[in-house]
């Protein structure tokens, strides 16, 4: 038996789901162990082009059981419309390949549209929220006050829970926001409509994963969004609600117990961020229009144009060492391939001191990149599959990020389809 977890050591949108993709030949079992629909992994394969959000990786892989954990974000309707999406291009999904969590908690009706709330009461502050109901949700978890999957098997228990809820939300809704109160009637065609649906591939995923280990499966954890959203360790509050951090996928998994062999954390080869708070080191005009359009960097979710800026050492070697990474995944190096010379932050400035040590959040608002420059290799590499025959250039920009990061690069994506990836022996 072997476990790995895939990570993201940046700001998400890394290409994790390129790398679960990729990686599923060697596992039986892919475990989403936290988040929502509120992100977007893009997968290329031989099936085609998918855009999953709530669905793990391996759903593509005959053979691979993917499993929603306990501590995702169990959206009813958005699972639902995806899997219909998907399945409409021909990958079969069924309770034995795809395994929902009795104890993951249901995002309910109303938690979307009190994220939008939220975010226009807050006008010119907003978070940047995808407005998936992810905040609502999580913290309606943590106040108990949400139900789980498993409760969708005791119909008139589950009704009794929710209308005690909705009583209580509804003073949310119309005292707090003055918005309409959600009716009851809204809820029971959500029971119909999405909840029923799911409920065939609800089941007691713990002990099917204790069962999976024990009998040496290989199991897969994947991350949704990376280090610096994680809640505790990242940005604060331009985090998300869950823990992005692999040490969290045993918990969210239902392998409490667990220790997880390896951690592959996906690095970006440039840095990519969605909606609001500091970037440091972020492009601006035509330089940041070329990267973003060199790597169609548009959010999957939400089409959001994403903010660029070179990578990051600073924040590359924080979020290594906050996920415990044993490897480093490095994506999207081709994209690079159009520059003269590439652009690297390397430290931080902070209060007129430069620093290598990634700050507390509150002084990432004045801090600026200190830059350095290293030279492109200006020729296309989106064909190369083996180490050796990358130009120098783009080897040497490899290790100086593996160098900074302290940690072996043993992977070098090229292109988004599964095979375009250069495996790398690293003592
Ligand atoms: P995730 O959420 O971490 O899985 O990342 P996203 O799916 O949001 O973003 C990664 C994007 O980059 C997707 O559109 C991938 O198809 C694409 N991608 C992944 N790896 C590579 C690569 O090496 N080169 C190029 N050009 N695109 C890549």
């Amino acid at each position: 038996m072997s476990s790995c977890a895939i990570v993201g050591i940046n700001w998400g949108d890394e290409g994790k789901g390129r790398m679960v993709d990729l990686l599923t030949e060697d596992y039986d079992v892919v475990v989403r162990y936290q988040g929502g629909g509120n992100a977007g992994h893009t997968v290329v394969n031989d099936k085609g082009k998918f855009a999953l959000h709530l669905l793990p990786s391996g759903i593509f892989r005959q053979g691979v059981v993917n499993v929603l954990g306990n501590g995702v974000a169990l959206d009813p309707e958005n699972l639902w419309t995806e899997m219909e999406d998907v399945r409409s291009k021909g990958v079969d999904i069924t309770p034995d390949s795809l395994k929902i969590s009795d104890r993951a908690s249901l995002l309910l009706p109303w938690h979307r549209e009190l994220d939008g709330l939220e975010e226009a009461r807050l006008a010119d502050r907003q978070y940047g929220s995808t407005k998936q109901g992810i905040a609502p949700f999580y913290s309606d978890k943590y106040q108990k006050k949400t139900v789980l999957a498993g409760e969708l098997f005791y119909p008139d228990e589950l009704r009794r829970h929710l209308r005690d809820i909705l009583e209580w939300k509804n003073l949310t809704l119309t005292g707090v926001y003055g918005a309409q109160p959600c009716a009851w009637e809204d809820v029971e065609k959500w029971l119909d409509d999405y909840c029923e649906k799911i409920k065939p591939f609800v089941c007691d995923t713990g002990a099917f994963l204790r069962k999976a280990r024990d009998s040496g499966k290989n199991i897969l954890f994947e991350a949704q969004l990376g280090a610096l959203r994680d809640l505790d360790f990242g940005i604060c509050p331009y985090t998300t609600s869950s823990n992005t951090l692999a040490s969290y996928a045993p918990i969210g998994s239902g392998l409490p117990s667990m220790k997880i062999d390896r951690v592959m954390g996906v690095v970006k080869a440039y840095s990519t961020c969605v909606g609001e708070g500091p970037f440091v080191g972020e492009m601006t005009g035509e330089e940041a229009d070329r990267l973003r359009e060199a790597g169609a960097e548009y959010g999957a979710k939400t089409g959001r144009p994403r903010r660029v800026a070179p990578v990051d050492l600073v924040a590359t070697r924080y979020g290594v060492q906050v996920q415990g990474a044993t490897s480093i995944a490095l994506t999207k190096l081709d994209v690079l391939s159009y520059m003269d010379e590439i652009p690297l932050c390397v430290r931080y400035e902070v209060n007129g001191r430069q620093t290598d040590e990634f700050p507390f959040p509150t002084e990432l608002y004045g801090a600026k990149a200190v830059i350095e420059y290293m030279p492109g290799w200006k020729c296309d590499i989106s064909g190369v599959r083996q180490w050796e025959d990358l130009p120098p250039a783009a080897r040497d920009y490899v290790t100086r990020i593996e160098k900074a990061a302290g940690c072996p690069v043993t992977h070098v994506s090229v292109g988004p389809e599964r095979d375009s990836i250069i495996i790398r022996n690293v003592k």
